[in-house]
């Protein structure tokens, strides 16, 4: 155990004699892409598949809290931290997979690898129909959670299976048995997703090329990448661009402590610097606010807001 104050006996005891890494009050910002909030009470880093089990059991079992941290892009931690156990898959915990099909692949990665090792796999083994996924950060075990995607497609078109864990064990479940809607996927309680299929197609690689590079193109040019941020702050509502509707009140580039809606795109929210949790919570709720006074719409956000907020 290490960490500049130890996590209550009780909890700090859910790692002994596991193959994990714990620490304790483990600093949340330089996890997350906002780079804003508290500590992590314990913050464990499993080493196996077992280990997670074995985490997930006795969480349940001591009645703690359990949030699974995949690459903190889409995660707005509060100034209070997260108590109880935050879980975070590495990278490396499985080795990537691939079986052939006549007209494609099923490609196998750990959760906790990053979105950008499926693109590295298509490119490799000259399959196509990930490329919305290109420039998106974060790891495969979010993009699952979040059926990440953009107006190209989405995580639930080439998921084939997922691999969880639970407090009973492991098994896989196809994407049939899950629900999945627009930047959701409902997975049971106290699931842990240790590895994720997909199936991807032949097809043009070159115009799957081409298709990434101008959508990375985009973003450069349309998206505050150079400030902290987590991305598309607000689900698009039905029919509407959650963007348009906060410009549509004035809010573009209102600034509350450290953060500000972004000047380049009014669905952003960025740190300047030293923002606190709080101030952009304060900016979510204002924003809301505003757009249901002028148009009744009540604007969702897709960040998951997680922990305590002061
Ligand atoms: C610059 C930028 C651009 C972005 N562009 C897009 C975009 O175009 N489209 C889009 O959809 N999103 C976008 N995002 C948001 C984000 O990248 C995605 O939501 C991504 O899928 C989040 O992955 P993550 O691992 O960082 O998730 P986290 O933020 O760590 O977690 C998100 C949710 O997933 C859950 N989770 C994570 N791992 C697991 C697991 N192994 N098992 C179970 N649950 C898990 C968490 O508990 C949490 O509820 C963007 C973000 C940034 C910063």
């Amino acid at each position: 155990m290490t960490g500049p104050a130890l996590a209550s006996r009780s909890l700090s005891r859910l790692a002994d004699g596991l193959a994990v890494e714990a620490s304790a009050q483990e600093p949340l910002a330089p996890k997350t892409s906002l780079r804003v909030g508290g500590a992590a009470e314990l913050f464990v880093r499993p080493r196996t598949p077992d280990a997670v089990v074995a985490l997930l059991r006795r969480a349940r079992e001591a009645g703690q809290p359990l949030h699974v941290l995949g690459g903190g892009a889409n995660t707005l931690a509060g100034d209070g931290g997260i108590p109880g156990l935050t879980l975070k898959l590495p990278a490396d915990l499985f080795a990537e997979e691939h079986q052939a099909l006549e007209d494609g692949g099923l490609v196998t990665l750990g959760a906790g690898a990053a979105i950008v090792r499926l693109v590295n796999q298509m490119r490799v083994r000259g399959l196509v129909g990930a490329e919305f996924l290109a420039g998106i950060p974060g790891t495969l075990g979010g993009a699952l959670a979040m059926n990440a995607g953009t107006k190209q497609g989405e995580c639930v078109q080439v998921l084939d299976a997922v691999e969880l864990a639970t407090p009973d064990g492991v098994g896989w479940v196809a994407r049939s048995e899950l629900a999945i809607s627009y930047r959701h996927t409902a997975l049971p309680p106290h699931a842990v997703a240790l590895r994720v299929r997909f199936r991807l197609r032949q097809g043009d690689v070159e115009a799957s090329r081409a298709a990434m590079d101008a959508d990375l193109a985009y973003r450069k040019r349309t998206q505050p990448l150079n400030q902290p941020n987590c991305g598309s702050v607000f689900q698009n509502p039905p029919g509407d661009f959650a963007g348009r509707l906060i410009e549509s009140v004035g809010l573009k580039g209102h600034t509350l402590g450290g953060a500000r809606i972004s000047e380049l795109h009014a669905n952003w929210i960025v740190n300047l610097g030293d923002a606190a949790a709080r101030d952009v919570a304060g900016l979510i709720a204002l924003a809301q606010a505003r757009v249901h006074e002028a148009s009744g719409i009540r604007l969702v956000p897709e960040v998951q807001r997680v922990g305590v907020f002061t």
